[in-house]
C-alpha cells in the first residue's frame, strides 16, 4: 500500500535516454516510465509509502543513475491515474 505518489520528470543527456530508460525499469517503485518529447526526456510515475521515501528514490536511486541531468518532482495531490496510491478519497 503507498500513500504518496509523483511525477518524476528527468532531462537526460543526449544519447542515454535508452540506458537511463533500462536503469528505470529496474526500480520498484516506480509505477511507469516513458519517454517523452518537450523540455524533458523521460517521465516516471512513482508509488511510495511516505514523501521521506519519495525523497529516498530520488536522491538515492535516480541521481544514482548514469545519464541523468536534472530530476523535477511533482507531488500528486489528486491522483487519478489507475496507479496503486492511496490518495484517492
Ligand atoms: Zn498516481
Amino acid at each position: 500500500m503507498t500513500d504518496v505518489c509523483a511525477y518524476i520528470l528527468m532531462e537526460v543527456e543526449t544519447g542515454y535516454v535508452k540506458d537511463v530508460l533500462k536503469a528505470l525499469q529496474k526500480v520498484k517503485e516506480l509505477e511507469s516510465v516513458c519517454v517523452v518529447t518537450g523540455p524533458f526526456d523521460l517521465i516516471a510515475h512513482v508509488s511510495v509509502k511516505s514523501l521521506k521515501e519519495l525523497g529516498d528514490v530520488v536522491t538515492t536511486k535516480l541521481q544514482g543513475i548514469e545519464g541523468i541531468v536534472h530530476t523535477t518532482t511533482c507531488v500528486c495531490t489528486d491522483c487519478a491515474c489507475g496507479c496503486s496510491c492511496e490518495t484517492k478519497k
